[in-house]
C-alpha cells in the first residue's frame, strides 16, 4: 500500500435514488408532480444568454429579498445554496464541531450519516419508537447538536411543534436543525420558534413543494448571527454557489404563492384518496404528512413488489434496510399515475 492511501479522506457515498432517463412512472425520489410555476417557464425563456457571461450575485440578494417577504423574516435571516442537500452539509461544517456526538433518528434521511462520516463528525442514532414515532427524551442526553426532519423521511411522520419546542427547550446549547424538506404538505413550521430558540436552524427546499428538483435550490431561516456564520464558511468554499438561472427562476416561484398553494392541494388529495386504496388492498398505510406514503403488506415481501413493478416500468424506493425491509416509499404523483400504479397492484395481487 502506498504512503498517501492513508492519507486520502474515505467515504461510503450517499446512493441517490434511481433517475431513469427514459420514460417511466417515476415514484421514486418524491419529486413534485406538477410542472413549476408558469412565471418560472416565462423567466427561463426571456433570460439572456449573454447574462452568463457575468459572475451571478454572490449575496444571492433577489431570492433572499423574496424569500424573506414569503416568511416574514429579515433577508439577514435568510441563507441559499444549492438545494438544501448543499445547505445541510455547510450547517454540519459550521454547526456540528463537537466532540460529543450530534444525534439523529436511527431511521431518516440517510445523508447525514454520510456528512457526519465526510466530516468526521461523531454521532449516535436514537431510535423511533416502534411506531416509527420519535421519542423526544432520547435528545435530553448531552450531545453536539441535533437535526432530523419532520416531517421524517422516508417514515412520512410529522411531529407536532409541541414535540420540536419541547427538544429545543432541552437542548439550548447546541444547535438544533429541523430539516423540513416536507413541511408545506404536513403544518406548522419550526419558523414560528425562530425568534424563541436562538439555537434553531430551519432548512427548506424548492425540490418538492416548489417542483424544482432540477434547479437545486435549498435555503436555511434562522437568526442573523447563525445565518452570518453560515455565510462566513460559504464565501471560505464558493463564493458563488447559486447560478444565475437559479437565481431568477427561485424568485419567480416564491412570488408566485397562488400557484404553489394549488398544487399543494392537488398533492395533498391525491395523497388522502391513495392512502384510502392502499388500506383497501390490505397495506398498512402510515399517517403520512408528506408527499410520499410509506407502506407495507401482511402478504408480499416488499423486496420482490418494488422489483415487479419496477419490471412494470413503475419507480419507487425500497432500502432493505434494518426495521424497514417490508417497506415501500411511493412518491405521490398525479392521480393518473396513482391510478396506473394501483391497476399494477390489483393485477399483482390476483395473480399471487
Ligand atoms: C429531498 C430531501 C432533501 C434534499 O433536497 P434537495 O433537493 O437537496 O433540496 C433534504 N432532506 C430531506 C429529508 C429530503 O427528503
Amino acid at each position: 500500500m502506498r504512503e498517501y492511501e492513508k492519507n486520502i479522506r474515505k467515504v461510503e457515498p450517499y446512493v441517490p435514488g434511481e433517475q431513469p432517463q427514459n420514460k417511466v412512472i417515476k415514484l421514486n425520489t418524491n419529486e413534485n408532480p406538477y410542472p413549476p410555476s408558469p412565471k418560472v417557464a416565462k423567466a427561463l425563456k426571456e433570460m439572456e444568454a449573454d447574462r452568463l457571461r457575468l459572475y451571478p450575485d454572490p449575496t444571492c440578494g433577489p431570492l433572499t429579498e423574496a424569500l424573506a417577504d414569503f416568511y416574514h423574516v429579515k433577508p439577514n435571516q435568510v441563507f441559499v445554496g444549492v438545494g438544501s442537500d448543499d445547505v445541510l452539509a455547510m450547517c454540519f461544517l459550521t454547526f456540528f464541531n463537537s466532540r460529543k456526538p450530534i444525534f439523529f433518528p436511527d431511521i431518516t434521511y440517510s445523508f447525514y450519516k454520510v456528512w457526519a462520516e465526510l466530516y468526521r463528525i461523531p454521532y449516535e442514532c436514537q431510535k423511533l419508537d416502534e411506531n416509527f414515532r420519535i421519542v423526544k427524551e432520547d435528545y435530553y442526553k448531552e450531545n453536539g447538536g441535533i437535526i432530523f426532519p419532520n416531517p421524517n423521511a422516508p417514515t412520512s411522520i410529522y411531529e407536532k411543534l409541541e414535540v420540536v419546542e419541547d427538544i429545543l427547550c432541552n437542548n439550548q446549547e447546541v444547535i438544533v436543525i429541523i430539516d423540513e424538506a416536507y413541511v408545506d404538505f404536513a403544518g406548522r413550521s419550526a419558523m414560528e420558534l425562530i425568534d424563541r430558540y436562538e439555537n434553531l436552524i430551519v432548512v427548506q427546499t424548492f425540490s418538492k413543494a416548489r417542483s424544482m428538483a432540477g434547479m437545486r435550490i435549498g435555503y436555511a431561516i434562522s437568526n442573523p448571527r447563525l445565518i452570518k456564520y453560515l455565510n462566513d464558511a460559504k464565501y471560505s468554499f464558493n463564493s458563488y454557489t447559486m447560478n444565475q438561472a437559479a437565481l431568477i427562476c427561485g424568485v419567480e416561484a416564491v412570488k408566485d404563492r397562488e400557484y404553489f398553494e394549488e398544487s399543494l392541494h392537488k398533492i395533498i388529495n391525491t395523497r388522502q384518496w391513495a392512502k384510502g386504496r392502499f388500506e383497501e388492498l390490505g397495506f398498512r398505510c402510515l399517517d403520512s404528512r408528506a408527499n410520499f406514503v410509506f407502506v407495507t403488506h401482511p402478504k408480499y415481501d416488499a423486496k420482490e413488489l418494488f422489483e415487479a413493478l419496477k419490471e412494470n416500468g413503475i419507480y419507487v424506493r425500497y432500502w432493505g434496510s434494518e426495521r424497514i425491509e417490508q417497506y415501500l416509499r411511493i412518491t405521490i404523483g398525479t392521480r393518473e399515475e396513482m391510478e396506473a400504479l394501483f391497476e399494477f397492484l390489483v393485477k399483482y395481487m390476483g395473480e399471487f
